[in-house]
Order: structure tokens, then sequence, then C-alpha cells
């Protein structure tokens, strides 16, 4: 029997969940074992809906222009009905008229309504469509580019346990088939991001939980030739036929188009075909003529809406992604809940690991992601009676359900509940009314202090495993507000900052909390000596000061006004400090002058270094 091989952590599976989750250790420096079945990376198919949450993500792992560039924009959604339905949106209707031939089941379909996509102001990102292979593959390019392990595929995990006999630093005992070879291997940490037929869910026992009915639902990405009118617009067709959902795919010059329709309950998806899917389509796209031209990937799998009773074996084994939550494609949610499983546990786990956090961070992880899943399976349900074809929801019904589940499904409201990392202090209504304690911080453009150079806020916050102390010291001209940025200032700097407290041996003053600064109107009144040298620190090999921490909320000189003290409800008279997690959440808000609460938050959960280590300067 060749020896036991070992790794601090374990990640089985290269799907959306287990390669955010490397993507992010790697990025920490984290060496890590990443274990797929598959002989290579996935190359085709399956989802394709991008949430604009997700996109911000890439964006703060340096892969937002790749998404942005190569993905379809969805900007509006249309939506179809019966023609024999009398209802019709305001200024609807024009898609009813000439038509060619009659599909068999249908009496023919007619547009009901159209709306944007993602509503003003969610995000400065949009929702987009990119095949998750070319998604997976983007994520496996920056893994490479931070230094991470490459994955070992044709290692097919077979059976877990959690065994404390040996003394308990590697519990995590795990058997796996390399290429027919029988290896074994233990692990301070298991990920399991294994799909949705997870061995280690089984093995450890726990069974999935929900709706038992599995919809079967057929997919195909294809090149169609139509005279429908919507072809290149997301679309929902609700008709006597069956209801069929249109998703334009990225590459404008091929037009190249996913559909995804529902198939009638009691088909077993083994049993249908590519011919059953071109024919259901025919049908439910009525007067309209349709050829299928090229098919590049099709397949039909049955979905429960369901998640895992549990989501972690003694906060050793953690379930991630399909493993622990299933439900329809309609919301096209599916890749992205499970990447951001992935995404909320690399951060946490680089930081325990690192020896920053004490290990009971990673209770957050099963208390902030269960939370999501069973929020997701109760979505999947409300939508799915919202698309049903037995519900028989009028079009003005279904268009308002719809346009109101859009800021979910573009992954814009999951709040985690309080904890060591996510503080509600009471005062966030009152400072910034539009900053919500355990959601991500949302974004607006600000004015770069050093080169007025206008930025997104949100592209200050990269997952580079930092934190982010986030001054909003409002307008520096009110004598008061001055006093007050001072002392913060004073406080950052002092030996008992948690700047200073938690940082690593011989690492700069801002690699574990940066210190972030936005001042409130016109910046040309405000020179750099008048703002405290704790927001711009020494650090870096050449140990000069970095001046990129300091922004103002001001009309640049070619992009406008971002408004963002407005856009997140701070006032510029009383300002605030708003802390902010590795992943964009905000894990409190505290008065400007509550500053030593900021020391307090971070002792809840950080390790304090020794203090004679600590060498870098504020
Ligand atoms: C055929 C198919 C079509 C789909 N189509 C859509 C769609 O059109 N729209 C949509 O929104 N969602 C779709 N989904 C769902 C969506 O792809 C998932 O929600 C998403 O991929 C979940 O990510 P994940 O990382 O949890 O799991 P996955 O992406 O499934 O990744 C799991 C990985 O684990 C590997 N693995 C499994 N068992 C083991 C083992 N024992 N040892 C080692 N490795 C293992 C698998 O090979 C796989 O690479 C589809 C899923 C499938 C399977």
């Amino acid at each position: 029997m060749p020896p036991t091989k070992r790794t601090e952590i374990l990640i089985t599976g290269s799907g959306s969940a287990g390669l955010t989750a490397a993507t992010y250790l790697a990025q920490q420096g984290i060496v890590y074992t990443l274990l797929e079945q598959r002989d290579g990376p996935l190359t085709m198919g399956q989802a394709d809906g991008v949430q604009c949450r997700t996109v911000e993500i890439f964006e703060s792992f340096g892969l937002g222009e790749e998404v942005l560039r190569e993905g379809f924009h969805v900007v509006e959604v249309g939506f179809w009905g019966d023609r024999s339905s009398t209802s019709t949106s305001a200024g609807e209707g024009d898609g009813n008229g000439a038509g060619i031939g009659s599909g068999a089941g249908s009496g023919g379909i007619r547009r009901t309504g159209r709306t944007a996509d993602t509503q003003p102001g969610l995000s400065h990102q949009p929702h987009v469509i990119l095949n998750q292979a070319r998604m997976n593959g983007l994520l496996i390019g920056r893994m490479r580019g931070f230094g991470g392990r490459e994955i070992e595929y044709g290692c097919r995990v077979t059976g877990v346990e959690v065994d404390y006999a040996d003394g308990g630093e590697y519990p995590v005992k795990v058997v796996v088939k390399r290429r027919g070879m029988v290896e074994r291997w233990e692990a301070r940490y298991l990920l399991a991001c294994d799909g949705a037929h997870s061995t280690v869910r089984k093995a450890l026992g726990y069974r999935m939980i929900g709706d038992t009915s599995d919809a079967v639902w057929g997919v195909m990405d294809m090149v169609p030739r139509t005279n429908f009118l919507d072809i290149r617009k997301k679309t929902t067709i609700r008709s006597k036929a069956g209801n069929l959902l249109i998703i334009p795919r990225e590459g404008e010059s091929r037009s190249l188009t996913r559909f995804y329709i529902e198939l009638p309950g009691g088909t077993s998806a083994k049993d249908v075909t590519l011919q059953d899917l071109q024919n259901t389509a025919k049908d439910i796209f009525g007067q309209y003529e349709i050829e299928f031209v090229e098919t590049v990937w099709w397949s039909a799998y049955a979905i429960g809406q369901r998640h895992a009773d549990f989501f972690h074996k003694d906060y050793r084994v953690f379930l991630a992604g399909d493993a622990c939550h299933t439900h329809s494609p309609k919301a096209g949610q599916g890749m992205n809940v499970s990447l951001q499983d992935g995404y909320n546990f690399g951060w946490k786990l680089a930081a325990v690991l690192k020896g920053l956090a004490r290990p009971s961070l990673l209770e957050t992880y099963v208390l902030e992601r269960q939370k999501v899943a069973i929020d997701l399976i109760n979505f999947d349900r409300y939508f799915a009676r919202l698309f049903s074809s037995k519900r028989e929801a009028s079009a003005e019904e279904f268009q308002e359900g719809f346009v109101k589940a859009g800021k979910y499904t573009a992954g814009l409201t999951a709040k985690y509940d309080a904890s060591p990392i996510t503080m509600d202090t009471g005062v966030a209504g009152e400072l910034s009314a539009n900053v919500v304690v355990g959601m991500r911080l949302p974004s607006a453009q600000a004015v770069r202090f050093c080169d007025s150079k206008p930025v997104q806020l949100a592209t200050v916050l990269k997952s580079d495993g930092r934190w982010r102390v986030m001054a909003f010291v409002g307008d520096v001209g009110v004598a008061e507000n001055r006093v007050k940025m001072a002392a913060l200032g004073d406080y950052l700097g002092s030996r008992e900052s948690p700047l200073q407290k938690f940082r690593l041996k011989d690492s700069d003053p801002d690699s574990l909390i940066e210190p972030i600064l936005v001042g409130y109107g016109r910046r040309h009144e405000v020179e750099l000596e008048e703002i405290p040298e704790s927001f711009y620190p020494i650090t870096g090999k050449n140990q000069i000061r970095d001046l990129h921490k300091i922004f103002f909320d001001d009309e640049s000189y070619n992009k406008g006004h971002g408004h963002l003290y407005e856009h997140l409800g701070i006032s510029p008279n009383k300002g605030a400090i708003v802390i902010v997690r590795p992943d964009q959440y905000v894990s409190a808000v505290f008065g400007l002058d509550d500053y030593r609460r900021v020391g307090e938050f971070f002792e809840g959960f950080m390790i304090p270094q020794k203090a004679e280590l600590l060498t870098g300067r504020l």
C-alpha cells in the first residue's frame, strides 16, 4: 500500500465552486490539492447566466474585462404569451402580426411586454451570458497566474471520513481512485465541490431534503434560422404548447442561442432526444418558423429543489455548490450561487491557515451559505410557480413577478445574519441608509485624490484577502469633521490599532486591514498634508507612501459626478466608518468618533500577532 498523502486542504471537484475557492486560496498563497474525476477541464455546456454579482467578483479577481468583452450583455427582457390571451402591457402588442405557418400545438404567440433586465442602480456591472466552461477556464488561468497548484485530473474521490484517532491534526481521511489506482489522503480540511451527486455528501450520510418531484429540463445551444422577432433578446415564451426561455449566447457573428425548455411531467431525462427538444420548441414558436442549423451542445436533466440536511462535518468537511443545493435553471442561479459558496469559503480558510483568524471563522461559512441555499430553494419554488403553465399567471402578473425577482436574480439580495464578522450596531440605518450590514457594499464613482482618476468604489475592493476600514469622513470643510478625521487617523496609526495588532510579521501595515478615506466635496480645497498619514502608509518594496487609498465624492473631469455619498445614503455632515470584508460584504457601520469599536470588532475573531515582530510603519 503506497504511503498516505497529506495536504492542508483538499478540494474535490473543479466546477464553479471548487475553482473559485481554489482561486482565492491561490491568491492568498495557500497550497491546496484539487482533485477532479474528469480527464480535463469542462469544454462545453452547462450553466451560462452570469449575475451582476458574479461579474463583480470576477472584476475583483482582475477578470472583469474578459467577462465583459466575451459575454453577451443582457440588457432587455422580452415577454411573449399565447396569442389568444387578452392582456398586453402598455405600449406592447407589436409582435403579434405576420405569422408564417402555425405550430401544431399552439394557437400562436404574441409579445406581451418588455423590461430592463437589471434595474438601474443595482450594480455597476451588467448581467452577462458566458459559457460555464469559459468561466471555469478564466478561473483556471487566474489560479495559475496566482501561482496556484494545477488541478489533478482523473482522480475520483470514493470515500471520506473524519477520524481523530491519530491526534486529530489531519482528521479528514479520504480514499481516491487515480486512474484506477487507490490512494489514501489525509487533510486538515476538505471542501466538497463534487456536484449534485456528491460522493462526499453521501459518504457522510447526509441527505438532500426538499421536493422530490424532479422537473426535467431540456437545454440546447444551437444556431437558429428563424423569423421570430426577439431572437437576440433574453425572452420568455409561455404558450399553450409549453414554456421556453431564449438566452442569446456570446459571439455576435455566429448568433449562437440557448433554449431552455420545460418538458412535460413524467418525462425521464435519459429518454429525451434532441429531436424531442426541437419539436417542442417548434410547437412553442407557434406561427414563427424555426430551423436548427447547427446544434453544438444539448442536454436534458432532472432538477429537484433540495438542499443538504447538513453543510459540514465538525467544521472540517464543508459542502459547497450543487453538492448542497440543487434547483431549476430558469433563474440562471446554478453557477453563480455555487461559485459564491467557494468565494465565501476561500478567504476564510486562507485567514485560518495563515494563523490570522480563529478557526471559528469557518463556522460563518455554514451560517451564511446555508441561509443562501435555503433562500435559493424558496426563490426557485416561487419562480417555478410563476413560470408554470398550470398556474396560468396573467401576462402582467408574470412580468411583474419577473421584475420583482430581478434583484434576486442579479445576486444582490444575500444578507448574512449576525456573527462575529457581521455586527449590526444599530446605527447603519441612521448613518448610511443604503449600506446594509450583512450585504455587499453598493458602488458608485468617486475621484481618486492623488491623480484625479474617476473610479468605481467597487474596483478598490479587490479580492486579496484584505479587510477595509472605510472612513467616510464627510465634508472636511466642516471643522468638526476635520477633528474627527484627525482622531481616527491617530487611532489607526497607533500601536493599539487593529492594523498594527493583527497583521503578520514583516508585512506592510495595510496588508491585512486597508485604511481607505472617502471625503465629500471639492477635493481641490484639501491638501494631502491635511489628511492623516495613516491613510497613505509607507508600503511595498521601496517603502514609499501609497497615495491610492484616498478618494473624494466630487465632480470628475470627464466622467461626471458619482454622487457616492447619496448612493450610499451617508450624510456629508455626519460621515461614517464602514468595515468591509474581503468579499465586499459590509461587516459593521460605526459613527466617525466611535473608532475604538473598530478594534473591538477585529478582536472578536482575529488572532493578535506578537508586537515585537511587527516592523512596518504607518
Ligand atoms: C449536464 C448539466 C447541465 C446543466 N445546465 C445548466 C444550465 O443550463 N443552466 C444552469 O443554470 N445550470 C445548469 N447546470 C447546473 C450548473 O452547472 C451547476 O449548478 C453548477 O455547475 C454547480 O457548480 P458546482 O461547482 O457545485 O458543481 P459542478 O459544476 O457540477 O462541478 C462538480 C465537479 O466535481 C467533479 N466530481 C464529481 N464527483 C467527483 C468525485 N467523486 N471526485 C472528484 N471529482 C468529482 C465533477 O466532474 C465536476 O467537475 C447544469 C448541470 C449539469 C450537470
